[in-house]
């Protein structure tokens, strides 16, 4: 395929998938047009790389179905001056298209292999508002908090409390919570008193492990 190829894929992705779908945001839709999807995946998934469908990257992990990244995106409201968290690094794709929407993002993955393939690629990108960590995300980021919104990437048994006290007021935070096969995704919005919880409808993601989520398997 020639790069004219790809990013034609890109525009029936975003009409057929994302538009037809409900996503509104030009924002949103405009990102996804121009991220290069296809290079955070092996080579050999480059043809399905625009497909309705997530994929495996590797270490049994996945990146997430295009309609999924941008409802997610969607869901956190963005103006362009935010600081993002991302819970569940991967590829990177996700990290890229806010890196096209924001101004920070910290992004935290789990899994070093990972880590590094998503921080080559963003870098051959110049993604270089994105900084990556290897840790549990479930912790979140202590020293970098609070954040106007937080992005979790993986499904947990229940929303971390720990990530809603490193929101700031106003703040909104994304995350799929359920069982190992499926979860309900919900916005979880920070009030000055409490929290007001929105359902975004039925997904399924990879689980979310850690001290805070699914307890590391043996
Ligand atoms: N956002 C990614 C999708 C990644 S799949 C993308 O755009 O490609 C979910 C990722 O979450 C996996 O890479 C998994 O290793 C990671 N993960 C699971 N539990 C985690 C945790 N507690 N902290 C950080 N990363 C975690």
């Amino acid at each position: 395929m020639k790069p004219t190829d790809f990013a034609l894929a890109r525009r029936k992705m975003v009409q057929e998938q994302l538009i037809a779908r409900g996503i509104k945001n030009e924002k949103v839709l405009k990102a996804m047009r121009k991220v290069p999807r296809h290079l955070f995946l092996e080579e050999g998934f480059w043809p399905q790389a625009y497909g309705d469908f997530p994929l495996p990257i590797s270490e049994g992990q996945t990146i997430s179905q295009p309609y999924i990244v941008a409802l997610m995106t969607e869901a956190l409201e963005l103006k362009g001056d935010e600081k993002i968290l991302e819970i569940g690094t991967g590829s990177g794709y996700q990290a890229a298209v806010l890196s096209e929407l924001v101004e920070r993002i910290f992004s935290i993955e789990r899994i070093s292999s990972l880590a590094t393939k998503a921080r080559r690629i963003l870098d051959e990108l110049g993604y270089a508002n994105v900084v990556i960590k290897v840790s549990d995300g479930t912790y979140g980021w202590e020293e970098e908090a609070p954040f106007d919104g937080i992005i979790v990437t993986a499904g947990g048994p229940e929303v971390p409390h720990v990530l809603l006290q490193q929101l700031k007021v106003g703040g909104r935070l994304v995350i799929p919570v359920g069982d190992e096969y499926s979860q309900i995704l919900l916005r979880v919005v920070k009030k000055k008193k409490g929290y007001k919880e929105e359902d975004l409808g039925g997904c399924r993601f990879v689980k979310l492990i850690g001290d805070h989520g699914w307890k590391v398997e043996g």
